[in-house]
């Protein structure tokens, strides 16, 4: 069967050149006689693949000596507790709340510490981010700022690195990571669960300073301990090998095929430019997010009524398209445009939107 436009916000699609090699390295990768799921962790095979999905992330997102790349298990929500708890230790936090994410971020951090909320935009629902410095003066024991980089379910996304002052700053990156420049060595801590951007479910991309790792609970069990991780370099227990091996392929496409992350920016804007500009044309479709804000990963807009939208996503599956539905908490639509999804793809759901707005509007 042939492929279909797949908008899912995710696990969402991939490079359709790192799916191919993954299904000849199942069965045997490198000329080893053995497929890539059935090697030890600590052999020398997979050694190879670690090393180089490791040393990709850095040098796409251009980490300093001091900052490791850990390939972690139990999700980008298992760091929504795993960071407070290493860092946090009864000291202050700031939070900046601007979505589901960012929210059960803070709840989970509450456990471990004071948690401050210098700014929300919950009571809008939740339909930005804060300017640059809209937060104000952090309380100056503030460890670190925490911040969501894409609200992958509201569909708004920073278009800056916020200033945390002399706190560290930490970020959510899961549903941009890899998508733009971003200066990532201005952060403490930034994580990632893969399935978005840069492979499947399962793994999660966390960047550490190492130079903060003797300010962490050095009383926790060794699996949820960054500097045991490190010193393991995520072989402390059996990692997620299949993960960081489609990371590694995800990575090569990206630096080789894409030309990098600034690459990639070019093609995201065009992709996102595209949607946002048949969302405005005719005022037909809505979009609720400030126009400052919006997400070139997670589009979120909706038609005339929400009749229309539940007929717009069964015709849009009839017609090839997948994934349209918004997420059940705001309802209305969502295209998830992550790095993989071709051009092709938006240029067939605008053409879409166009013929619906003409026959139902
Ligand atoms: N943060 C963001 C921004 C997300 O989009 C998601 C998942 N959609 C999560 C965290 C939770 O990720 P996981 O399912 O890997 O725990």
């Amino acid at each position: 069967m042939a492929r279909i436009h797949n908008f899912s916000a995710g696990p969402g699609v991939l490079p359709e050149v790192a799916l191919r090699q993954a299904q000849a390295d199942l069965w045997d990768v490198a000329d080893t006689g053995i497929g890539v799921l059935e090697h030890s962790h600590r052999g020398k095979a997979f050694d190879a693949i670690h090393q180089r999905a490791k040393q990709r992330v850095g040098r796409l997102l251009g980490l300093d000596d001091d900052q490791a790349v850990l390939f972690l298990q139990g999700g980008a929500r298992g760091q929504f507790f795993q960071w407070p708890m290493n860092a946090l230790r009864g000291g202050r936090a700031a939070y900046l709340e601007t979505g589901h994410w960012s929210k059960l971020a803070i709840d989970d951090a509450k456990r471990y510490g004071t948690v401050d909320v210098p700014f929300s935009s919950k009571q809008t629902g939740y339909d930005r981010v804060p300017e640059q410095g809209e937060w104000g003066e952090l309380h100056e024991d503030t460890l670190y700022l925490h911040y969501t980089s894409n609200n992958t379910i509201y569909g708004s996304e920073y278009h800056y690195v916020p200033d945390a002052g002399r706190a560290w700053l930490t970020c959510d990156m899961s549903s941009d990571f890899l998508s733009r420049p971003v200066d990532a060595t201005r952060f403490a801590f930034l994580y990632a669960g893969a399935q978005k951007n840069v492979g499947p479910a399962g793994v999660t991309v966390v960047v550490i300073r190492k130079s903060i790792l003797d300010r962490l609970d050095p009383e926790l069990p060794a699996v949820l301990r960054y500097g045991k991780q490190v010193e393991k370099d995520s072989m402390l227990n059996t990692p997620c090998t299949f993960g960081i091996y489609m990371i590694d392929q995800v990575c090569r496409w990206l630096e080789e095929d894409v030309g990098g992350v600034a690459a990639m920016e070019k093609r995201n804007k065009a992709k996102a430019d595209m949607l946002y500009a048949e969302i405005d044309r005719s005022g037909f479709w809505k979009a609720p997010v400030a126009k400052s804000s919006r997400s070139r990963m997670n589009v979120v807009f909706r038609a005339p009524n929400a009749d229309l939208d539940a007929v717009f996503v069964k015709d849009a599956t009839a017609a090839g398209m997948s994934g349209l539905k918004g997420h059940r908490e705001t309802g209305g639509l969502r295209a998830s445009l992550y790095n993989a999804l071709p051009e092709a793809s938006v240029q067939a759901l605008v053409s879409f939107m166009r013929e619906f707005e003409r026959t139902k509007g």
